[in-house]
C-alpha cells in the first residue's frame, strides 16, 4: 500500500480503518470504503455460500415451508457473515492491499451549535 498523497509505503495497522496520519506527509488516510463495502459482500457471500454447501435451507424447508425456510436461511448468513468479515478485516489486506484514500477535512460536517 503507498500514500495517495506522497506515494511512500504504508504498512497494514488497524488504525487505517477509521484513519490514520501518514508519518511522511502527515495527511490523514484510510481505506477506502469501496474495499470495505467488497469485503462485507464477499464475506456475505461466503456465508451464504456455506449455509447453501450444508444444506442448511433443506433442513428448514419441512417445518417452515419454501418461503420462510428460504428467509430463515438467509437470514442465518448474517450473523455468520459478521464472524467472517472479522476474519476477513484482518487477513485480507495482507493478501489484498487496499486503496488508500486522503480523508478531506471539509467533508465533515457538524451542527454548528455555537
Ligand atoms: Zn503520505
Amino acid at each position: 500500500m503507498c500514500c495517495p498523497s506522497c506515494h511512500c509505503r504504508v504498512a497494514f495497522e488497524r488504525g487505517l480503518l477509521r484513519g490514520t496520519c501518514c508519518k511522511r506527509c502527515n495527511s490523514t488516510i484510510l481505506i477506502s470504503s469501496a474495499y470495505i463495502r467488497g469485503l462485507m459482500m464477499l464475506s456475505l457471500l461466503v456465508a451464504w455460500g456455506l449455509l447453501w454447501a450444508a444444506r442448511v435451507p433443506a433442513l428448514l424447508y419441512p417445518t417452515l415451508g419454501e418461503v420462510f425456510g428460504f428467509l430463515a436461511a438467509a437470514s442465518l448468513g448474517f450473523p455468520l457473515a459478521f464472524v467472517i468479515l472479522t476474519v476477513m478485516v484482518r487477513t485480507m489486506p495482507y493478501v489484498v492491499p487496499p486503496k488508500l484514500v486522503v480523508r478531506d477535512p471539509t467533508t465533515v460536517t457538524t451542527l454548528d451549535l455555537n
